[in-house]
């Protein structure tokens, strides 16, 4: 189950900035946010993949991402033919 997360009005990335309402970051901290814990952890993009499983041999990331695609299409459904949701 995803986490569920509340914004805070302070941005995400420690830079110290305010926030929008209902935002995590200010605008292209959430990618900087990224980059720089890819660095930080893995040093790049290589040794990340590889540590996550997905060297050759192991996992796929186009299957993977396919894969996931289908649950979250699977997902809108199921709450489509749930009764008593109605989008408004
Ligand atoms: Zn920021």
């Amino acid at each position: 189950m995803p986490l569920r997360l509340i914004p805070t009005g302070e941005c995400w990335r420690g830079c110290g900035g305010e926030t929008e309402r209902g935002s995590f970051f200010l605008p292209g901290h959430d990618k900087v946010a990224e980059a720089v814990i890819l660095l930080i952890e893995y040093g790049e993009v290589l040794e990340f993949l590889v540590r996550r499983g997905y060297a050759p041999g192991g996992k796929n990331p186009r299957k993977d991402l396919e894969a996931w695609r289908n649950r979250v299409k699977a997902r809108r459904s199921e709450v489509k033919l749930k009764p008593n949701t109605v989008d408004r």
